[in-house]
This record gives C-alpha cells, structure tokens and sequence, in this order.
C-alpha cells in the first residue's frame, strides 16, 4: 500500500474537567490540538517536549487507550479512531506499546514466558511447545537467556524487564510500536544497551517507532524525525540531525539550549527559555509560547500560528521565524516549495528522506 504507515490528521484530545447540565461552560483540559503528523515504515518519528505538553496523550491515542475528542488516526489508511471496539481488536496487533515504568506494566504473578505468549494466545491457542519457542526466541531477539522465562518479573533487573517488556510488544509481529518514556526510568548505561536494541531489531524487522522522551540526548541518538510538543501543539517537525544543527522555533531552540551537552566542545546555545507551562486549562491566546518567547510581537498575542514548510523536510509554526504567506488564487503544491498555505503545510512535507544517523551508543 503507498503512502505512509501512519498518518495523524488534526487530533484532538480535550478532558472535560466534571460534568454538569450545561456542560457548554464546563472547563476542559486541552491536551491535544489539532496534531497532525506521519510516520513511514520503519522509520522513527520522535515526539519531544515538556511534562504536560501532550505526548503521552498523543501516545494514547495512537493505540485507542482513550477516544480522541476529535480528528483521525490512519493505520494504512484506515482510521482507528472511529473503528468499534471488536474491529479495532484486528488492528491492534498492527501497533503496540512499550510503558515507562515496566515493573508497573508487567503482571507480577506471570513468568516471563507468559508475559511474552500472552498477546498471542489472545488471538490463536498455542501448544505448550509453540509457547515455549515463542518464548524462547524473543527472549533472544531481544538478548535475554530463554531459560529466563521460567523466572517473575521480580526476579529480574530494570533492564531485563525493559526487554521483557520490548519482547511482549514484539510477539504480534506489530508494524509499529509506541515507546512511551521507554528508557526515561533506566540506568544511562542499560539506556544504552536498549537504546541499540531497539535500532537493531528496527533494522532486522523494518519495525516504525514512534519513540516519545523528553531526554534530547536519546532523541538525538534514535530518531529519523523529531516532532516538538507544546502545550498540546507541534510547533515543529524536521529530520532530526537539522533540527539539532538549527533548531527553527524559539522553544526548539530552548529546549535544545537547556538539555545538557556531554561534550566540552560543543558551543550551546544561548536560548534559556523562562517560566512555566501555562495551565492547558487556560492556555494563553494566539501562540501559546507568546508568554515566554523572547521574539514574541503583537501578532503572537492573537493569532495561532500554522504549521508551515519552511524547508526540504521541515515545517515549523512561529509568525516571526516560519510566516505563513496567504497565497489568494491556486496554491504552490511543489515539494520544494518554501511558501505554504497554513493548511497545506503537512500535505507539501514531503516523502522522507531518511537520514542514517541510527548508531550504537558506546
Ligand atoms: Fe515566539 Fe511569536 Fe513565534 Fe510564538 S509565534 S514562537 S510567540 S515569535
């Protein structure tokens, strides 16, 4: 089938904060906003940003753990978000999901071999010997010993119930896995080892991350793309090496600016980025970084500004540094346009091109 694995299309996610007769005045938290991005077959897609800037939900919602209040989910070009529950089942063993803390998402009172089987066995019966291989062999994909599957999830280190939880997730052979903090609770140097797990088993399976962190190191390290979460919003999108070479938007450029460099020799950018997240509840008007932005002008008090292209690749949503010029009659549609309709900004991000920057971590 052509076109992306996964395409994202203006989702929204609002949480009504109670519940009343006149739920019009009811106060929502606005998680997500009109979020729209793809993701290729085998490729990972990024999706940085602050606590409480909407990435997790944006992960909730690409598995239908939660109903978006609004827009589409296309697996193959098929949208989740409106499919009923006994269809969505079918689709579920397309994508699956990697949790932050995998003690927590591990059933204690299973071994680890029937924490592997058990998606399967959702679907088909399996033999006792059918179990056992399956067991057997993605424990070794993902660089366990199979005779560990006799053992509890208490009985394993962090790391090895990280694999664990890498090896469950795999036994659907699913096309896309959602890595939500996946490596945020580890040790740097078992980071590392799952890290270059998870790019082995991509370049053996052809599997598609979708890898959510606020760790820039990590993000810098694995993704193809990066996409940067604010307050329920991307305000940009780029092939990750250029947007770590020159970020575009001013909160790209802070974040960037506050993340720790290991390397002496690396100059940093001078790009503190002050205050807090304002409450989703109530988020600011027009451009939601407004309050913070130190090249923030009238125009950002009360206009959104759209996400545009504003190069081969990248697309990024600030009047001052990427303006979105209203084009009156038929608009631009070439791919190596620099002028998008706010629109059509995502439609004219072209096919990607992937960047090899997968590369072990020692
Ligand atoms: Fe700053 Fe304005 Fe750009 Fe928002 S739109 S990031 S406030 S300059």
């Amino acid at each position: 089938m052509s076109g992306p694995l996964l395409k994202v299309e203006s989702l929204v996610k609002h949480y009504p904060l109670g519940a009343g007769i006149l739920t019009k005045n009811i106060p929502v938290v606005r998680a997500v906003e009109d979020v729209s991005f793809f993701v290729e077959a085998g490729e990972t897609l990024c999706i940085v940003g602050e606590s409480g800037c909407g990435k997790s939900t944006v992960a909730r919602l690409l598995m239908r753990l939660t109903d978006p209040t609004g827009g589409r989910v296309l697996i193959d070009g098929t949208d989740i978000a409106s499919l009923r529950k006994h269809e969505l089942r079918a689709w579920r063993r397309r994508m699956q999901m990697v949790f932050q803390d995998p003690y927590s998402s591990l059933n204690p009172r299973l071994t680890a071999g029937q924490i592997i089987t058990e998606p399967v066995e959702n679907f088909e019966r399996l033999s006792r010997k059918q179990r056992n291989a399956l067991a057997a062999d993605l424990l070794q994909k993902v660089g366990m010993s199979p005779e560990m599957m006799h053992r509890l999830p208490s009985e394993l280190s962090g790391g090895q119930r990280q694999r664990l939880g890498i090896a469950r997730a795999l036994a659907l052979k699913p096309s896309l896995v959602i890595l939500d903090e996946a490596v945020s609770a580890l040790d740097v140097s078992v980071q590392a080892q799952i890290l270059n797990l998870l790019m082995d088993l991509q370049q053996q399976l052809g599997i598609a991350f979708v890898f959510i962190s606020h760790d820039l190191g990590v993000v810098e390290h694995v993704g193809h793309r990066v996409a940067v979460m604010y307050l329920g919003r991307i305000v940009e999108v780029a092939p990750c090496e250029a947007l770590f070479a020159k970020p575009v938007h001013p909160y790209t450029e802070a974040l960037i600016a506050a993340a720790p460099v290991p390397d002496p020799t690396r100059v940093r950018l001078e790009a503190p980025v002050e205050g807090e997240v304002p409450s989703p509840v109530n988020p600011p008007g027009g451009c939601a970084f407004h309050p913070r932005c130190p090249l923030a002008v009238e125009r950002c008090r009360v206009e959104v500004p759209p996400l545009v292209q504003i190069a081969h690749g990248r697309a990024a949503a600030c009047h001052v540094r990427a303006p979105a010029i209203d084009i009156p009659t038929q608009p631009t549609v070439a791919c190596d346009s620099s002028i998008a309709s706010p629109g059509e900004a995502n439609e004219l991000i072209p096919a990607l091109e992937r960047p090899v920057i997968a590369r072990p971590i020692t």
